[in-house]
């Protein structure tokens, strides 16, 4: 059984064309294997880790720059390697996150500094 992409009907494996629209079901699953052979495109994927590297990184602006800065740091760098290895999004977000977690721990020290 093989269903017509055009109108969901379901024919024959045998037939040709559709019995209820008469479209070519041979042509239509020449199209659905050549779809099939593109690979799935990783690459518009986003890399979770990065995304995860900046929020990290502007919560440490705001609270805990001595906890976040690091951890933001660590993120960034594992999202760079992971963008790098499997071609995903969100390099920019990756570098944001690694300068804004670096401003975090110099921010920490600063305002150490400054009522210490
Ligand atoms: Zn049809």
């Amino acid at each position: 059984m093989k269903y017509c992409t055009e109108c969901g009907a379901p024919n024959d494996d045998q037939s040709r064309y559709c019995d209820r629209c008469g479209k070519d079901l041979d042509e239509m699953q020449k199209k659905a294997e050549v779809l099939r052979m593109v690979p799935k495109r990783e690459s518009d994927k986003y890399s979770g880790l990065a995304i995860a590297a900046f929020i990290v990184s502007l919560v440490g602006l705001i609270v805990f720059a001595i906890i976040c800065g690091p951890i933001s740091i660590i993120f960034s760098i594992v999202a760079i390697v992971e963008i790098r290895q499997k071609k995903r999004k969100g390099f920019g977000m990756a570098v944001a996150g690694l300068v804004i977690g670096v401003i975090d721990i110099i921010s920490y020290f600063v305002l150490m500094d400054m009522f210490m």
